[in-house]
């Protein structure tokens, strides 16, 4: 039977959504993914204190809390190779993807919510001038009062007509090397500016190591070749740590598409969300919070449209205007964080970071900049 709505994509953005409808008592809805969940999403799996906050809305912050690897301090390296500890006293946490994707997909289900897993949507329908459903590469057609896409950075159903910026990502995974325990670390080496490269601990054995660097040129053409860079990174900075360390699985990498202002997100009939809006963070590569924030939107926005509170136009539009608000000064000051990276400022803050006011004003700007985290001093920093 047809759902009353369908959500194309169960990573953050299509299963919270899914719960947040379900939240509004709106429960015929049919949530797809082209993957058999629980499945792997290539991403550092870093959960800053906004992923957090939403999980609580959601309600699975509890489950999170007990299944996520607590981060307790995040150690910034600058390009000239100072070094700072900040106290994250557990404001962000990393669980791996494919646990976190599942456990969003699983409390959509409780509510009520149908999953499918294996189904790839190929196509939209069209009906007079609205996406009435989808199509699907079983051969089936899906109709529904809404669609609602988020089917990540490849965001096959988007008509942004504006030219793709991405990241380009390269990460592994590495177990019994050694590391603090609960520490983040941030990499602000040149060969990857303005990005940056990290070390996130999943485990207290298991970590991932990447990087991200601009992914394109203003015409379009690749800009470096990510495993060189990679392979630098890794060499200058892990060398030492990685002997003892055993790798899990190959290397893989995968676009973040961002934007600095939110457009086109919306048409007669569905709503994009998550990074199919390309809602990620142009200087940090977070994409997790602002997915699991357009869900909660989206689900917002069509509880107006069933409630009659709002027509169809007026309810996308509120969409998009909310997305707008929320994202676009951090999207914005991402673009200074940028230039701050590419700069020698990062270096003469670490050199002033035990003066206590600039040591203040690191952990309030810094802090909460990088690692989305609303970061407190560190006990020990290390400069
Ligand atoms: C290397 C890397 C590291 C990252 N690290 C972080 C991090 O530490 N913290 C953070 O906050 N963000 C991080 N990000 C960004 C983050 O992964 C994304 O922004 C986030 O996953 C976006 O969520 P989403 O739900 O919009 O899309 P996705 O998580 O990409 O989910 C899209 C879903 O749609 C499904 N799908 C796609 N097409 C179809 C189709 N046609 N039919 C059916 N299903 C379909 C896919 O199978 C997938 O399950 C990282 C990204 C990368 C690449």
């Amino acid at each position: 039977m047809d759902p009353e709505i369908v959500i194309v994509g169960a990573g953050p953005a299509g299963a919270s959504a899914a719960i947040g409808l379900a939240q509004r008592g709106v429960r015929d809805v049919l949530l797809l993914d082209r993957s058999h969940f629980p499945r792997d999403k290539t991403c550092g799996s870093g959960l800053s204190p906004n992923a957090l906050k939403v999980g609580e809305e959601l309600g699975i912050g509890e489950e999170l809390r007990r299944l996520a690897t607590p981060i307790m301090s995040v150690k910034i390296v600058t390009p000239g190779g100072r070094e700072m500890v900040l106290a994250s006293n557990a404001e962000a946490v990393v669980l791996l993807r494919r646990d976190f994707d599942n456990l969003l997909v699983e409390r959509a289900r409780a509510l009520g919510v149908r999953f499918e897993g294996g189904v790839h949507a190929t196509e939209l329908l069209r009906e007079r001038g609205r996406v009435a459903g989808v199509r699907t590469s079983d051969g089936r057609e899906i109709r529904a009062r809404f669609v609602l896409s988020a089917t990540g950075a490849h965001s096959i159903f988007s008509s942004d007509p504006r030219p793709r910026r991405s990241l380009g990502t390269l990460m592994g995974w590495w177990e019994d090397l050694e590391f603090t325990p609960r520490q983040i670390e941030m990499i602000f080496d040149r060969s990857v500016a303005p990005l940056y490269g990290w070390l996130f601990p999943e485990t207290d054995r298991r970590v991932n190591i990447g990087i991200c660097i601009d992914g394109q040129e203003e015409d379009g053409r690749k800009r470096r070749h990510i495993r060189d860079v990679f392979a630098r990174f890794l060499a200058d900075h892990y060398g030492e740590r990685l002997k003892g360390a055993r790798q899990i699985g190959k290397l893989k990498g995968h676009p973040i598409v961002h934007t600095t202002w939110v457009g086109h997100c919306a048409e007669p009939g569905m709503l994009l969300l998550g990074e199919a809006a390309r809602l990620t963070h142009n200087a940090t590569g977070e994409g997790i919070s602002q997915a699991m924030q357009s869900g909660l939107y989206a689900a917002e926005a069509i509880a107006d449209v069933r409630a009659g509170r709002a027509d169809e136009p007026a309810a996308w539009e509120a969409y998009t205007g909310k997305q707008r608000r929320r994202f676009t000064p951090a999207f914005a000051m991402g673009h200074a964080l940028r230039a701050v990276i590419d700069s020698p400022v990062l270096d003469v803050v670490a050199a002033a970071y035990n003066r206590p006011f600039i040591r203040r004003s690191v952990v309030r700007l810094l802090g909460s900049a990088l690692a989305g985290a609303s970061v407190s001093e560190s006990d020990a920093p290390r400069v």
